[in-house]
C-alpha cells in the first residue's frame, strides 16, 4: 500500500494516479506502479497504480452491489445524474485537453474537440435513459398478449485504447449507465490519465450508494486481469475497441461465460473520388478523414482512390494542403500535428512507407522519419503506390496519405470493397448516380457521401466483417447494454 506515483506539474495538480474502485481511489493492492510518457519529450509524465486481479475482483463486488440500488433509481434520475456529468465535463475542459496532449500526443485544438465530441455521448444518452425501448401487442392467436420489455445486461468490462482516450470510454460509460448497468473500465497503458481524470468527476457526481457503478482500472497485465473478471460469472457483457487481434482473443475467451460482446476493431478505410467530385469539398474532406488525430483514427481514410482524369490535380492539392500541417508538441500554440503515440508505432508507419516506397511507390512530400526526441512522423504523401503494396492492405495508423488511380467509379469501388475490414468508408461524386452508386456499393457500416467527418454521438458507430459488431451511439448504442425480456400476458 501507500506506492509513491509522480506527477509532472504540466498536468492539472488534481490528476488522481491511483485506482477507482467506484468512487473510492486507492493504490493496488500489491502497490505496483508503472509509468505514463509524453511522446512529444519520452519523459515520464506520472506514475500510475498498476492494477492486478484483486484489484479487479475488488471493483467487481463493488459493481455487483450498486447494481442492485441503481436498478431501483427512476429513469429520469438517472437521466439527470448523467446530465450532470456532462456538466461537470464541460466545466474541466481545459484541464481534460491538457491530460490528453499530455499523455497522448494530439494538439491542445484537438484535446479540446476531443471533450466536446465525447461528452455528448453523456448528453445524448441523458436523453436515451428515459426512452428504453419495449412493445406490446396481441398474439396471433389470440390467446394472450405479447409483452417485450428491457433488462439491465448486469456487469460490464470496458477495454479501450489509446487514441481517443476519453470518447472511447464515454461511448460505453454513458450507455451501459443510461441501461442500469455498472461498468469497470480498463483504459489503455498509454493513456490512463484522462480516465483517472474523468473517475474523478464521476465520483464527485454520482452519490456514494451507487459507488461500485464505475471504476477505472489502469493496468501494465492487461490479459490477465481481463482474464480473470471474464471467467467470473457476475461479469455479463465486454465491451472493447482496439485492434483486430486483440479482439478476437477477448471474443474467444467471452465463449466460456457466453458474455455478450460488442467489438469495435480495426479499419482500413477508402476514400473514393469520382471524376465529377467537387474538387474543394473532396480536398477538405480529405485533410479531415486523413488528418482528424494525426491519422491515428479507426475511421482515418487510408487509401485515396482517385478517378484517373484528377488524380494528379487531387494529388497537388492535397500536399498543398499537407504542406501547412506544423509538426510538433501539441501543447505549443499553432502545432497541428502532434507526434505519434509509441516509438513502435511510429517505426511501424516508417517500415510500411519504406517498403511502399521500395516497392515503386513516389513520395511527393514527408517519407522521412526526423531525428531528435518524441516520436514524431511527419505528414507524408506517396504517390502510384503498387496494388500489392502492405500499406493499402494493413491500417497505417498515422498522416501518410496513399493515392492510387481508377478508370472509372465502378473500378474505384471494387477495390475500395477489396479489404478485409469494413468500419468506415468514403465516397465523392456531385451527380446523383454517382453519389447513390457509392452509398449502395461502398461496403462499410459507416458511408459518408461528400462528407469527411462522420461521428455523431446519434449515430450508430461500428463496422462489419474484421472491423467488429455492435454499434455505439444512436438509439442502438442502449440495446447494447440491454437484454430483452418476453412476458406472456
Ligand atoms: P490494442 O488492441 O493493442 O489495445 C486496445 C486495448 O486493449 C488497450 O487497452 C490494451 O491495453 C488492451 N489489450 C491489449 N492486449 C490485450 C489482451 N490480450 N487482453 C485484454 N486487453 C488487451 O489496440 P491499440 O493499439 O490500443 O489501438 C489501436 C487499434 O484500435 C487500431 O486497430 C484501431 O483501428 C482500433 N480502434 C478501433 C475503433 C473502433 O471504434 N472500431 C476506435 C479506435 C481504435
Amino acid at each position: 500500500m501507500g506506492a509513491v506515483t509522480h506527477l509532472s506539474t504540466l498536468l492539472p495538480s488534481t490528476t488522481p494516479t491511483d485506482l477507482w474502485i467506484g468512487t473510492h481511489l486507492r493504490p493496488a493492492r500489491s502497490g505496483a506502479t508503472f509509468g505514463v510518457h509524453n511522446p512529444a519529450t519520452e519523459e515520464v509524465i506520472a506514475t500510475v497504480a498498476d492494477a492486478g486481479v484483486e484489484d479487479a475482483l475488488d471493483a467487481l463486488a463493488a459493481a455487483t452491489q450498486a447494481q442492485q440500488a441503481w436498478a431501483e433509481v427512476a429513469p429520469r434520475e438517472k437521466s439527470r445524474l448523467l446530465s450532470e456529468v456532462f456538466h461537470a465535463v464541460q466545466e474541466h475542459r481545459e484541464d481534460f485537453a491538457r491530460i490528453m496532449t499530455l499523455e497522448m500526443g494530439k494538439p491542445l485544438v484537438e484535446s479540446r474537440g476531443e471533450v466536446d465530441y465525447p461528452n455528448e455521448y453523456f448528453r445524448w444518452f441523458a436523453e436515451e435513459a428515459v426512452r428504453w425501448p419495449g412493445r406490446f401487442q396481441q398474439a396471433p392467436s389470440g390467446s394472450g398478449s405479447i409483452l417485450v420489455t428491457r433488462t439491465p445486461v448486469g456487469p460490464v468490462l470496458a477495454i479501450t485504447p489509446w487514441n481517443f482516450p476519453l470518447a472511447m470510454a464515454t461511448r460505453k460509460i454513458a450507455p451501459a449507465l443510461a441501461a442500469g448497468c455498472p461498468i469497470l473500465v480498463k483504459p489503455a497503458t498509454e493513456t490512463p490519465l484522462t480516465l483517472l481524470f474523468l473517475g474523478k468527476i464521476l465520483s464527485e457526481v454520482l452519490p456514494e450508494e451507487y459507488s461500485g457503478l464505475v471504476s477505472i482500472l489502469p493496468t501494465t497485465k492487461a490479459s490477465e486481469v481481463s482474464s480473470a473478471l471474464m471467467a467470473d460469472s457476475r461479469l455479463r457483457k465486454v465491451t472493447f475497441t482496439g485492434s483486430t487481434p486483440v479482439g478476437k482473443e477477448l471474443v474467444r475467451q467471452s465463449a466460456d461465460n457466453l458474455l455478450r460482446h460488442s467489438m469495435e476493431l480495426g479499419g482500413n478505410a477508402p476514400f473514393v473520388v469520382a471524376e465529377d467530385a467537387d474538387m474543394d469539398l473532396a480536398i477538405q474532406a480529405a485533410m479531415q478523414a486523413k488528418m482528424r488525430n494525426g491519422g491515428e483514427a479507426c475511421i482515418a481514410a487510408n487509401r485515396f482512390i482517385v478517378h484517373e482524369a484528377i488524380a494528379e490535380e487531387f494529388g497537388q492539392r492535397l500536399s498543398a494542403e499537407m504542406g501547412k500541417i506544423r509538426c510538433g508538441n501539441g501543447l505549443d500554440e499553432g502545432v497541428t500535428l502532434g507526434p505519434m503515440i509509441t516509438r513502435k508505432q511510429r517505426d511501424k508507419i516508417a517500415s510500411l512507407v519504406d517498403e511502399a516506397v521500395e516497392q515503386g511507390a513516389q513520395v511527393v512530400m514527408g517519407g522521412n522519419k526526423p531525428e531528435g526526441r518524441g516520436w514524431f512522423y511527419p505528414a507524408t504523401v506517396l504517390v502510384n503506390v503498387p496494388e500489392g503494396a502492405r500499406i493499402l492492405r494493413e491500417e497505417i495508423f498515422g498522416p501518410v496519405a496513399t493515392i492510387t488511380t481508377c478508370e472509372n467509379l465502378e473500378e474505384g469501388v471494387a477495390r475500395a470493397n477489396d479489404t478485409e475490414f469494413g468500419l468506415a468508408a468514403y465516397g465523392f461524386s456531385s451527380s446523383l448516380d454517382g453519389a447513390r452508386y457509392l452509398a449502395q456499393n461502398l461496403r462499410a457500416g459507416m458511408v459518408g457521401i461528400n462528407r469527411g467527418a462522420i461521428s455523431d454521438p446519434a449515430a450508430p458507430f461500428g463496422g462489419i466483417k474484421q472491423s467488429g459488431f455492435g454499434r455505439e451511439g444512436g438509439t442502438e448504442g442502449i440495446e447494447a447494454y440491454l437484454d430483452t425480456r418476453y412476458i406472456a400476458l
